[in-house]
């Protein structure tokens, strides 16, 4: 009931283009800005012709996935070098996260270690466009980003009105050549952010909204993006699917689902989108009893029926992460059963997302879905 729901606060990049080929129009938008440090990945540099730009460009390839302090580090020093005036990110989730911060953080006092948490960052006078190229995290909606501590193994979240994107440029052609077992993991992890934010206990109304067109779409369209990458309708379903995804980070949030990818990701070294897949249905059926009606929902939109019983419900959507080729079982990934109580201490220490869990979670809860994962 909305007059019952807590406050939030939704923002968004101030402008958005949306569209095959969208990327041609970011050049107008960009015109004026003198030196443009573009922030890329190997598979991403060749979209810089693309955009077209002009006036002194320097692009940065060496972005490695899931990137950790050390790598947004040597960002920042290349970035030093060119003073850049505009920050592009053009990239999935990993590219994004470090555009974020070189743009607060290239002519700052500050390290990223003085900006991890909430609202730390002292401002941004370098313009910011993020250009996806994966359809999952959603990262260009939002403002956090997420760095590993190589010490701790720690995943860092630097949150920060400061690294919301001028503009964000949704275009799906870029997403052609993403293969098939990134498309499916990236997509899980889109599916896994609208689940968790509208299961969440600090669910939304104006959330549940964008929450459920995420999961729609991604029932309707992750399996045909997967079976044929140039399946124009699909990608641009995905992508929207994806950005949906990001709005419901800023406002509501994941939980549990992302608290248990996190460590097979720093420990084990899985993708992001991966560890959410192989995690998702167990904590989908972990919450089922507490979210009767919103897991039915998701279940339909998926195309699975809605049994009552949870084991079966992680039966249903283990088979619809199979379907997409995903492999379920952490086993085959390298696991070790011994390693697993220390994994569990660490996702049950990431209380901003457990806490958010609609169904409370303890550390031995933890253990028993990594022992089912594995
Ligand atoms: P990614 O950016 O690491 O990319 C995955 C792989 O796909 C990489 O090997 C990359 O080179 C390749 N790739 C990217 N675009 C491609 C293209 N168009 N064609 C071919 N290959 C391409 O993966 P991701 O899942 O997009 O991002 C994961 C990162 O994002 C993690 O570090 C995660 O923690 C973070 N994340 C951030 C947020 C946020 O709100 N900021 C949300 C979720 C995840």
């Amino acid at each position: 009931i909305l007059s019952m729901a807590r406050p939030i606060t939704l923002v968004q990049p101030a402008r958005l283009e949306i569209g095959a080929g969208a990327v041609s129009r970011l050049a107008d938008w960009a015109e004026g800005y003198g030196r443009v440090f573009v922030v890329a990945m190997a598979p991403t540099v060749g979209f810089v012709d693309r955009i077209g730009l002009n006036g002194a460009v320097e692009t940065f390839t060496d972005i490695p996935p899931e990137p950790d302090l050390p790598a947004v580090n040597a960002v920042l020093e290349a970035a030093r070098v060119l003073r850049p005036d505009l920050v592009i990110g053009l990239g999935g989730g990993s590219v994004m996260d470090v555009a974020k911060l070189v743009a607060v953080l290239w002519d700052s006092e500050q390290t990223v270690l003085d900006v991890v948490g909430v609202n730390k960052v002292n401002g941004r006078r370098t313009a910011l466009a993020q250009v996806p190229t994966t359809s999952g995290t959603g990262s260009e909606a939002g403002i956090r980003s997420l760095v590993t501590n190589p010490e701790t193994l720690a995943k860092l979240a630097i949150e920060s009105r400061h690294m919301l994107a001028d503009i964000a440029v949704l275009d799906p052609e870029l997403t052609y050549s993403v293969p098939s077992a990134v498309t499916a993991a990236t997509g899980v992890d889109a599916l896994a952010h609208c689940v968790e934010a509208y299961t969440s206990i600090k669910a939304h109304p104006l959330i549940d909204g964008y929450a459920s067109l995420g999961i729609e779409l991604v029932g309707k369209y992750l399996k045909r993006a997967v079976a044929d990458g140039t399946d124009t309708e699909a990608r641009a379903g995905m992508m929207l699917a994806s950005y949906y995804g990001g709005i419901c980070l800023g406002p509501v949030n994941t939980a549990g689902g992302h608290a248990l990818a996190y460590p097979l990701g720093t420990r084990l070294k899985l993708p992001h989108g991966l560890a959410n897949a192989i995690i998702f249905p167990h904590v989908l059926a972990f919450n089922a009893g507490t979210r009767p009606e919103k897991t039915a929902a998701v279940l339909k939109a998926l195309g699975l029926s809605s049994p009552a019983d949870e084991r079966i419900v992680v039966d249903r959507a283990h088979d619809y992460c199979r379907s997409l080729g995903v492999d379920m079982s952490l086993k085959n990934h390298g696991a070790k059963e011994a390693q697993l109580p220390l994994w569990a201490e660490e996702a049950f220490a990431i209380k901003r997302l457990i806490d958010n869990n609609p169904r409370p979670m303890t550390q031995t809860d933890i253990l028993a879905i990594y022992q089912a994962a594995l």
